[in-house]
């Protein structure tokens, strides 16, 4: 089953990058909810959250740890919100695991 997220991560589909290292990439939302929103994914296949178990689980640190470096090239300095989707009641369009990091505005909360 072809996966847009896994073919962005091959660079088969243009993306417009903002961090990759060996094992995650970050690229900007096509449909920007923030000023600054970006996706972090890994490039492994993982359909979501709900699949991270003890085999995988290192990647979501290795996303938080990419995440620290592109808030500070991106001069995030006053905070950011990193979202994560789950499932159908989690709102969760694309079936690969990815991070939502937005900034440049103030966030609200509850979120809709
Ligand atoms: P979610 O609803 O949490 O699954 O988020 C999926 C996100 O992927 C949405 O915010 C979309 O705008 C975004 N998206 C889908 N296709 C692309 C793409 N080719 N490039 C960048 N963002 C995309």
């Amino acid at each position: 089953m072809s996966c847009i997220f896994c073919e962005i991560a091959k660079g088969n589909i243009p993306s417009n990058k903002v961090y990759e290292d060996d094992k995650v990439l970050a690229f900007y939302d096509l449909d920007p909810q923030a000023p600054v929103h970006v996706l972090i994914i890994p490039k492994e296949h993982i359909t979501s959250a709900d699949d991270i178990n003890e085999q995988n689980s290192s990647i979501v640190a290795h996303v938080f740890e990419a995440a620290a470096k592109i808030t500070k090239q991106l001069g995030l300095t006053n905070g950011y919100r990193i979202v994560n989707n789950c499932g159908e009641d989690g709102g969760q369009s694309v079936k690969h695991l990815h991070f939502h990091l937005l900034g440049g505005r103030s966030m609200e909360w509850p979120p809709g």
